[in-house]
C-alpha cells in the first residue's frame, strides 16, 4: 500500500514548500522490506535557510499572547485529528508498529500532549514577582527539534507543542528512517495558517542536517531525543555556541517485583511493557527483578506471556509485535541475543530464529532470558528490541541496588501489595520516572532521565521550561513593591 502523501519532493521552510538540494531518500516499510515512500532530503544549506526563516519568525511569534498560542495548538489538535487515518497508516508503514498501537499510543499520546499544552497556556505564569523584582519567562528563541524513529510523531509533538507554547519557532529534523509522519504535521500547520517560519521541516541525515542545527549560532535550544552516542556528539558540537542542549536518551529500566507483590500480574505486565513497539521504547522495563524464591514462577509466567504475543503483519488487528525498524536494527538485536547466549545466558523464550511463517520483514521473536551476572552486557546495555532479562534478588536492598546498577536512569516500575511500600522503594530508585503497580501514563507529569539517560524533562510545565529564558527586572521600590 502506498499513498500520495508518502511522496515528498519539497520541504516546509518559512511557510512555503521548497525544493531542497539533497538526494531522494527511500523510506522502507520494515514489514514488507519494500520502499513505501520517498522524500527529497534537505542539505545543510536548506537547514540553514530553515534557521533563518525561524529567526525571522521569532519576534512575531514570541510576542503573541498565550491565549493566541493556545488557540493555535487547539487548531493543530483538530487538524491532526482530521488526519487520523493518514497518520495511522503512515506510522504503521514507516515504523512497522501495529495498527492499534499506532492509533492509541503513537497518535493518541501525541494528541494528548498537544491538548495538554493548549490547556497549560490558559493558566501558565509567564510572570511572577519576587520582592521588588518582576521575573519574566520569555521564549528562549529558535528551537531545533531532533527526533528518533521509534515514536516519530509523539516525540516530535513532545518538543513542538511546548516550544510553540513557550513562543519559540521550531526547525524539526526527523529521523531519516521515519520522515513521513512529520510531513503530515507540516500539512496540518499549513492548513491552520500557522505564521510562516514558526514550524519548519528539514528531513535529512543526522551527520549533515542534525549537525548543522546543533552548531548553528542562530539556534538557541537543541532538543534532542535519541541514543547516548549521538547525544554526546550533539552536546559537544553545540558547546561552541553555548546554546542550551536538552537530551532525552536511552534507558535500561527495571521492573522491581517486591516480595509481597502479585508475581503473575507484575510479570505479565512487565513482559507486555517490554514488547510494546517491538521493544523499541526508551522507557521499556527491560530488566525484571524478582525475589529468588519466586524466580521459577516468574520465568514460567514470562515464558507463557511472551509466547502468547502475536508477531506478524502490523496491519492486522490481532498483531502484538510488528517488525523492528530496519535490517540493521534486527542484526543489532540478534547480536545482543546471540552474544548473551555465548556468555552463558539461558533462553526462557524466543531467540535468534525468525518467527515462524515470517520470511520477509525485520521480525524478532519476543525473547526472555536469564543471565549469569547482572553485569553481563545484555543486562546493562539498551538492546532496543523485544528482549527481557530476568534477574533474581535476595532482599529488597539488593533489588534497589540492582535496579540502580546501570549507567541509565530513565524509568522503572515497582510492584507490591501495598502502594505506599512500593512508593518508599520508588523514592530510592535513581531514575526519572517510576510507575507503581501499573499506574496509568500521565501526559502532564515530567519525563526525562537521571544519569546518562539525559538532562532534560519533557511534558507538562517542566517541558515548557526547556524553551523559556528567565529574566529578572528589578524595579525601584515604588513600582516593584507588592
Ligand atoms: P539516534 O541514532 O541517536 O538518532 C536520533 C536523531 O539524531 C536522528 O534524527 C538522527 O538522524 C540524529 N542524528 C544522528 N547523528 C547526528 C549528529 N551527528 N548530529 C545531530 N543529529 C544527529 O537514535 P535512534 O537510533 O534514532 O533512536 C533510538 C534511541 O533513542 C534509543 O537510544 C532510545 O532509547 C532513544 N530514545 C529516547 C527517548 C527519551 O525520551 N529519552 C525516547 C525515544 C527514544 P538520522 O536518523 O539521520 O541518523
Ligand atoms: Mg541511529
Amino acid at each position: 500500500m502506498s499513498r500520495p502523501e508518502w511522496v515528498r519532493e519539497r520541504v516546509y521552510v518559512g511557510g512555503s514548500w521548497v525544493v531542497p538540494r539533497g538526494a531522494i531518500y527511500e523510506v522502507e516499510n520494515p514489514a514488507t522490506e519494500q520502499t513505501t515512500g520517498t522524500v527529497r532530503t534537505a542539505t545543510s544549506a536548506d537547514a540553514a535557510d530553515a534557521v533563518e526563516a525561524a529567526r525571522r519568525a521569532r519576534a512575531g511569534w514570541g510576542s503573541t499572547t498565550p491565549q493566541y498560542r493556545s488557540g493555535v495548538l487547539r487548531d493543530l489538535s483538530t487538524a491532526l485529528r482530521e488526519r487520523t487515518e493518514l497518520l495511522v497508516d503512515t506510522l504503521v508503514a514507516e515504523v512497522g508498529t501495529p495498527v492499534e498501537l499506532a492509533r492509541s499510543s503513537h497518535l493518541g499520546q501525541a494528541l494528548a500532549v498537544v491538548d495538554s499544552y493548549a490547556e497549560l497556556l490558559e493558566t501558565f505564569a509567564f510572570e511572577e514577582r519576587v520582592q521588588h523584582t518582576r521575573v519574566l519567562r520569555e521564549p528562549a528563541g529558535v528551537v531545533a527539534a531532533i527526533t528518533p524513529w521509534n515514536y516519530p510523531l509523539y516525540l516530535l509533538m513532545a518538543k513542538v507543542a511546548p516550544a510553540l507554547a513557550a513562543g519559540c519557532p521550531v526547525v524539526a529534523k526527523p529521523a531519516e528512517l521515519t520522515p513521513l509522519s512529520a510531513f503530515v504535521v507540516a500539512d496540518a500547520f499549513e492548513a491552520i495558517g500557522l505564521p510562516p517560519g514558526v514550524f519548519n521541516l528539514v528531513p535529512g541525515s543526522g551527520s549533515e542536517v542534525g549537525e548543522l542545527l546543533a552548531t548553528h549560532p542562530g539556534v538557541d535550544v537543541v532538543s534532542f531525543t535519541g541514543s547516548i552516542g549521538v547525544g554526546r556528539r550533539v552536546a559537544s558540537v553545540a558547546s561552541a555556541t553555548v546554546k542550551r542542549v536538552c537530551l532525552e536518551l536511552g534507558g535500561k529500566s527495571a521492573s522491581v517485583v517486591l516480595p509481597d507483590a502479585d508475581v503473575e500480574q507484575a510479570v505479565s505486565a512487565t513482559v507486555a511493557n517490554v514488547m510494546v513497539n517491538s521493544g523499541q521504547t526508551c522507557a521499556a522495563w527491560t530488566r525484571l527483578l524478582v525475589p529468588r524464591s519466586e524466580l521459577d514462577a516468574a520465568l514460567a509466567t514470562a515464558a507463557a506471556v511472551a509466547h502468547n504475543h502475536v508477531v506478524g503483519d502490523p496491519r492486522e488487528g490481532g498483531t502484538d509485535l510488528g517488525p523492528v525498524i530496519s535490517a540493521a536494527q534486527r542484526n543489532s538485536v540478534l547480536t545482543y541475543i546471540g552474544g548473551a547466549l555465548a556468555e552463558g545466558a539461558t533462553l526462557v523464550c524466543g531467540g535468534v530464529e525468525r518467527p515462524e511463517g515470517l520470511a520477509t520483514g525485520h521480525y524478532v521473536r519476543p525473547t526472555v532470558m536469564t543471565v549469569l551476572s547482572p553485569t553481563d552486557r545484555i543486562a546493562q546495555e539498551e538492546v532496543f528490541g523485544p528482549v527481557l532479562v530476568v534477574l533474581p534478588y535476595a532482599d529488597v536492598d539488593e533489588a534497589i541496588s540492582l535496579a540502580n546498577a546501570t549507567s541509565y536512569g530513565l524509568a522503572g516500575a515497582v510492584w507490591s501489595a501495598d502502594d505506599m511500600h512500593a512508593f518508599a522503594v520508588a523514592r530510592q530508585l535513581r531514575t526519572g520516572r517510576v510507575d507503581v503497580n501499573g499506574a496509568a501514563w500521565n501526559p502532564v507529569a515530567p519525563f526525562g532521565g537521571y544519569k546518562q539517560s539525559g538532562n532534560g524533562r519533557e511534558l507538562g510545565r517542566w517541558g515548557i521550561d526547556e524553551f523559556l529564558e528567565v529574566k529578572a527586572v528589578q524595579l525601584p521600590a515604588a513600582n516593584g513593591a507588592q
